[in-house]
């Protein structure tokens, strides 16, 4: 303990009270001086002085006094630090003050105050010197440990900090260099202490001070971010992850601890920890399943779709016995807006499971299934894992949405990750590249959707039991409309039945005029429309109400009687029924219709655009579902070349040649001719087709007879009958093939309201799938060759036979 303070000071100080920090021993600090008490010891001390002496001042702490002009000297601390002024700085301006440079050099205590004016002095004793510390062998043996102790707790405290800081490096060596003893004051003064703790150190005698800074310490320790260290590796023990994650988990904090907090590292190192914990490692709900429950609810929630409902039952009734998840996955696969995804969010509901839906449209980077290295800054877990976090459960329902959407790139194939993913034999051992250790999938209840089988990678496929989930009729449509959206519409926008009303008519008018597809999710936005803008004018018109009450009632009444004298529930286009008691609901008729979603947008369409010859309607099937399409042909002057446009894929050109071959092989047999009157349909004569309307590619030869109808329309000058739609495939000998999608191109050919649809004799039986209402608006003609199709297509049919005139005339 030979290092302890060498310092002698005088025994008679000038006191200075500072109110603005805490001055300790081996610390410097600035303070300004504007108080006539504490200018006056600085003119008379310290500017007029000039030996050591004169410049050593007792700094006495001193709280903050609005009266510190008062005569009376306000009550002193006891203990205080004695300070060398190391610089005197003075200035008029705003007022007259110095700002002074202090250092500690040690702590006094105040024996008697000798003079209170013009500035105190006192009389006073000097503390931590030699013979003040501790006299038996075994306290001097106990204090040289503690500030052992002290300085290796201090070096690591230092450690943890960023050395490559200048200041920080220079910290450390300040640690070897300065005495035990200082150690103590010198760090309080440089961690981030109150002013109040920093009189509590003051007052303390030497061993306690040791203990209780080392106790300050480790509370900073724990200060803010540290705390979440602490916390942090709290959690990592009581976590119930499995070992070999936790290893990792105990090696990284270990690693965080020592790190600074600027290094990049340390950012990721503490996010890939706070996941670890959150990871729902083995957190999960209780599975509940009821299958008359069950049923009810999927009834509850969707209307139809009775196919899709019997399968889910079975499944979920199997998975019930089996007590397993072994087995396919289940894949949705429809046309968008047709309830996949609700179906896979009420399969959660009836297992009280939780739902999460995971994108993987477009999707082509397996990185976004299972996470990049950490390696990367930036770096982060892929979707599966992050699904879990957000979920909190592992064995959640996920909604693999659109896996017939997956991509490939250079970064991998996903579909690879996903097999993976869904694969039992592997997936209770899922690595995310992020976390580096195994994640139990296996409790994960996995459905797919997809719009088509046909992009699905066939690994992937085959893993999967599909069930089709086909596009909805017209009368389907409008039950789904009034059982579940428009009450769930109402709902988000605050509006009861009182306040709006939306007759069957007016749906059928959006179904048929404002939309076409083969889901409902049009539909919904529609209705989604009309609820915002009736939502408008029920406020407003509750606004209007207010006023009126308050200011003009003869103004209220007048607008009741004009209601009466029309006699009719008001529609949202007249202004007037802004002033509308609030119970008068507003109708929703067409003319409302017209005025919040414009005009119709398929109004007419099918018989204009057959109003002149070489326009047939053929029916598509696409993975939105069924699809009308237009055929057109023109015939011009050339050199017999064939043009096509539109959307094409390779099979539609074959069977566009394969039906002009057959036409001009018929030519005579038909009576039909080119603008020459030859028979030979392409001498001198270019034809031009075109598939208009429609971004997905209509790949198949189902558009053979359509595209023979077309031409037969073109050179035979007759109309095709505006109500017909047909599809199938032809050969070279005027056969018709079956064809694939009959039910979806059915439902389309009913939705764009046409009367009769020609199919291939051999699709017959697929007609039994097509809901009893649709068949009654529909007639059917079944055809095994084309003389068959164009006798149906044509008003009072095609075949010359039928046509005794014609051939006549010709005769
Ligand atoms: P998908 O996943 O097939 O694209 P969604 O499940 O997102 O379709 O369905 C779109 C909207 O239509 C949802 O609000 C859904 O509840 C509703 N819907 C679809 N089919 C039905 C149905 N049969 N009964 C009730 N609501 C349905």
């Amino acid at each position: 303990m030979s290092s302890v303070s060498p310092i002698q000071i005088p025994s008679r100080l000038p006191l200075l009270l500072t109110h603005e920090g805490v001055l300790l021993p081996g610390s410097t600090m600035r303070t300004s001086v504007d108080s006539a008490r504490n200018l006056q010891l600085v003119r008379n001390r310290l500017l007029k002085g000039t030996s050591l002496q004169s410049t050593i001042l007792g700094v006495i702490p001193n709280t903050p006094d609005p009266a510190s002009d008062a005569q009376d000297l306000p009550p002193l601390h006891r203990i205080g630090t004695a300070a060398l002024a190391v610089q005197v700085v003075g200035s008029n301006w705003p007022k007259p003050h110095y700002t002074l440079l202090i250092t500690g050099l040690c702590r006094f205590q105040i024996v008697q105050v000798l003079k209170e004016k013009p500035y105190p002095i006192a009389e006073v004793e000097q503390l931590d010197r030699l013979e003040e510390f501790p006299s038996t062998c075994k306290m001097r043996e106990e204090l040289g440990e503690l500030s052992e102790q002290f300085y290796k707790y201090a070096v690591q405290l230092v450690e943890m900090l960023d050395m490559s800081v200048p200041a920080v490096a220079k910290l450390r060596r300040l640690l070897d260099s300065l005495p035990r003893e200082a150690l103590p004051d010198i760090l309080t003064s440089i961690i981030r202490t109150s002013n109040k703790e920093k009189l509590q150190v003051i007052a303390i005698r030497p061993i306690r001070r040791i203990t209780h800074i080392s106790g300050t310490l480790e509370d900073e320790d724990e200060d803010e971010d540290n705390d979440d260290i602490v916390m942090l590796e709290k959690k990592i023990q009581t976590s119930s992850m499995p070992e070999q994650a936790h290893k990792v988990c105990v090696k990284e904090i270990k690693r965080l601890k020592k790190m600074p907090q600027s290094m990049p590292e340390y950012a990721l190192t503490r996010n890939y920890l706070e996941l670890m914990v959150e990871l729902p490692w083995n957190k999960s709900t209780t599975d509940r399943l009821d299958i008359r429950a069950a049923r009810i609810l999927l009834d509850n929630d969707h209307y139809a779709m009775e196919k899709l409902k019997k399968r889910v039952l079975e499944y979920l009734a199997v998975r019930q016995l089996k007590n397993n998840l072994k087995g396919p996955i289940l894949c949705f696969v429809g046309p968008p807006g047709v309830g996949k995804t609700s179906v896979g969010r009420s399969v959660a509901k009836t297992l009280g499971r939780e739902f999460h839906r995971i994108a993987l449209g477009g999707v082509c980077d397996q990185s976004d299934i299972r996470g990049h290295r950490r390696t990367y800054v930036g770096s982060m877990p892929g979707r599966i894992i992050n699904g879990l976090k957000t979920v909190g459960v592992n064995n959640p329902v996920f909604l693999l949405d659109e896996v017939d959407k997956l991509g490939k790139s250079l970064q991998g194939d996903p579909a690879a990750a996903l097999l993976e993913v869904l694969d039992p034999e592997q997936n209770h051992n899922f690595t995310d590249h992020y976390l580096n250790v195994a994640f139990d999938l296996s409790q994960v209840l996995f459905i797919a959707t997809a719009n088509t089988t046909a992009t699905i990678p066939a690994a992937l496929l085959d893993r999967m039991e599909i069930i089709q989930v086909p596009g909805y009729t017209q009368e389907e449509k409008i039950e789904i409309a009034h059982r579940h959206l428009i009450p769930k519409q109402l709902e988000q926008h605050g509006l009861t039945p009182q306040q709006i009303q939306i007759p069957q008519v007016t749906t059928l008018d959006i179904i048929t005029r404002y939309t076409r597809e083969a889901g409902v999710r049009s539909l919904d936005r529609k209705l989604g429309a009309i609820c915002r803008a009736v939502a408008v004018k029920v406020a407003e018109g509750q606004h209007k109400e207010a006023k009126l009450d308050r200011s003009d009632v003869t103004e209220r009444e007048g607008c009741r009687e004009h209601i009466l004298e029309d006699e009719k529930p008001e529609s949202i286009s007249d202004t007037t029924d802004l002033a509308l008691p609030p119970e008068m609901p507003i109708l929703i008729d067409f003319h409302a219709l017209k005025d919040i979603l414009g005009p119709p947008m398929y109004e007419m369409e099918v018989s204009q655009r057959l109003s002149q010859p070489g326009v047939a309607i053929g029916l598509a099937w696409t993975p939105l579902g069924g699809e009308i399409m237009f055929v057109e042909a023109s015939r011009m002057d050339g050199e017999g070349q064939l043009t096509l446009t539109g959307q094409l894929g390779d099979v539609m050109k074959e069977s566009a040649h394969l039906a002009i071959s057959w036409l001009r092989s018929n030519a005579k047999k038909y009576q039909l001719t080119n603008a020459f009157g030859s028979f030979d349909l392409l001498d001198n004569t270019d034809i031009h087709l075109h598939f208009p309307a429609g971004a997905v590619t209509k790949d198949g030869p189902s558009a053979g007879v359509t595209i023979v109808t077309c031409l037969a329309s073109l050179f035979s000058g007759r109309l095709v009958r505006s109500d017909v739609a047909m599809t199938g495939e032809i050969t070279l000998r005027g056969l018709v093939l079956p064809v694939g999608g009959i039910k979806d191109k059915v439902l389309a050919a009913h939705r764009a309201g046409l009367k009769q649809v020609i199919i291939p004799r051999r699709n017959e039986k697929d007609l039994e799938g097509i809901p009893g209402n649709v068949r009654q608006d529909l007639s059917f003609v079944t055809a095994s060759c084309l003389d068959e199709v164009l006798n149906a297509a044509f008003d009072g049919g095609f075949t010359v036979k039928t046509r005794p005139g014609l051939l006549n005339s010709k005769l």
